[in-house]
């Protein structure tokens, strides 16, 4: 049966983190769902459409990832797509403690979604979207910071 993973995030904006995490996690899923949502922690400064066509561009040449905007629970989303895993990237103990209370009632929501957690690696630990969204804000270079095929100055932030 064909293994797919949802990759659930807000991505404002996508990063090489970000991107490193789906790149590893391809040799062990057979497809990726990239579900941007919103986080109801943090006003978002691109769009939902803005983030998906960024990611979209990322991964053009890989059919085996589909970009997706979705509301809800992630479990919920991942039972009605067929998806048995969820993925999410660790950086620092912090991340960890964050996600397992999640993953820990996702167990307990949904029994048969695995969630599965691939640990970045050390030149991504410190890159993180709230920073960077800072740097954008105040008008600095974060282009080191996010996929080369996203050339930030194509879109336009705080829609
Ligand atoms: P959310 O708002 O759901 O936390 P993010 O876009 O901040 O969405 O992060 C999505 C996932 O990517 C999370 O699992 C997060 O821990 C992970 N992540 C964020 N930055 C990095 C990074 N630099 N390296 C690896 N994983 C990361």
């Amino acid at each position: 049966m064909k293994k797919t993973a949802v990759f659930p995030g807000s991505f404002d904006p996508f990063t090489v983190g970000h991107e490193g995490i789906v790149i590893r996690a391809l040799s062990i899923f057979d497809e990726i769902i990239i579900a941007v949502g919103a986080n109801a922690l943090k006003k978002s400064f691109y769009s939902v459409e803005t983030r998906k066509k960024m990611i979209s561009k990322v991964f053009i040449n890989e059919p085996r990832i589909r970009v997706v905007h979705f509301e809800g629970l992630t479990v919920d989303y991942c039972l009605s797509n067929g998806a048995k895993f969820i993925l999410r990237g660790l950086r620092t103990a912090a991340d960890f403690e964050f996600e397992r209370a999640i993953a820990q009632v996702n167990k307990v929501m949904a029994p048969d979604v695995e969630s599965v957690f691939i640990l970045t690696i050390p030149e991504h630990s410190h890159v993180n979207s709230t920073i960077i969204r800072d740097i954008i804000r105040s008008g600095g270079d974060a282009s080191r910071f996010v996929p080369k095929a996203i050339r930030l100055k194509d879109y336009k932030g705080d829609e």
